[in-house]
């Protein structure tokens, strides 16, 4: 029993389904691993990114998306790993591939960090955001792209909206700043996570 908690931090997201069975967060949290999930946020990104894309090459600045790439990969990888997705109960798995509803298939530079996000942590996730998001539209307004930029701002908006809407609000990472899962979920899903609870204060 006890080796069988230590494996994934004994986070219950990854334990078998059978140890969900009349669990009241069952349906109401996105707290299992799920391919429509995945697939749903990452056609919400590609809404974004493909009109960007598009349009940066089409102005002639399409080499400057290799920047861009570049700055993804040490973002997802580095920087947003340790400031956010360590965090998460998706991080807890054993292994060192990510198997999650959003960044599924990263390699896991960190260690898992069940206590909440700091505010600093925080504080550099908007400024990483805003880099990531904005990083092409200086390009395709050099470019004179204008059509391709409106349509990206579209999908960047529909993006943080739809993903607010449907995905924040169930997301298990719960100290995200753009997490609205109501407290008492949250504090449901931290006693039956006592690896978690500790960590953020609340083990009884
Ligand atoms: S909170 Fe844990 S036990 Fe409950 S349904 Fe989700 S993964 Fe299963
Ligand atoms: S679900 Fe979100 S916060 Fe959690 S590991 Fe995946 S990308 Fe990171």
């Amino acid at each position: 029993m006890a080796e069988r908690e230590i494996r994934h931090h004994g986070i219950c997201t990854w334990q078998p389904a059978s140890a969900c069975e009349g669990c009241p967060l069952s349906g109401r949290l996105k707290c299992r691993f799920d391919w429509g999930a995945l697939l749903h946020f990452i056609a919400l990104f590609f809404g974004f990114a493909i009109p960007a894309i598009i349009g940066a090459i089409q102005g002639g600045y399409g080499w400057y998306l290799l920047g861009w790439a570049a700055y993804s990969l040490i973002f997802f990888e580095l920087w947003e790993g340790r400031i956010l997705c360590s965090h998460c109960p998706y991080y807890a798995e054993d292994g060192r591939v990510l198997h999650c509803i959003a960044n599924y298939g990263l390699f896991k530079v960190w260690r898992f960090h069940p206590e909440p996000m700091s505010k600093a942590e925080k504080a550099q996730l908007w400024v990483g955001l805003s880099i990531l998001m904005g990083f092409p539209f200086p390009f395709l307004l050099l470019g004179r792209q204008f059509a391709w930029a409106l349509v990206s701002l579209w999908g960047a908006g529909l993006f943080f909206w739809t993903l607010r809407r449907y995905t924040c609000s169930q997301c298990v990472n719960f100290s995200c700043p753009l997490n609205t899962v109501p407290q008492e979920l949250v504090d449901e899903y931290l006693r039956r996570n006592p690896v978690m609870g500790k960590a953020w204060g609340k083990a009884v």
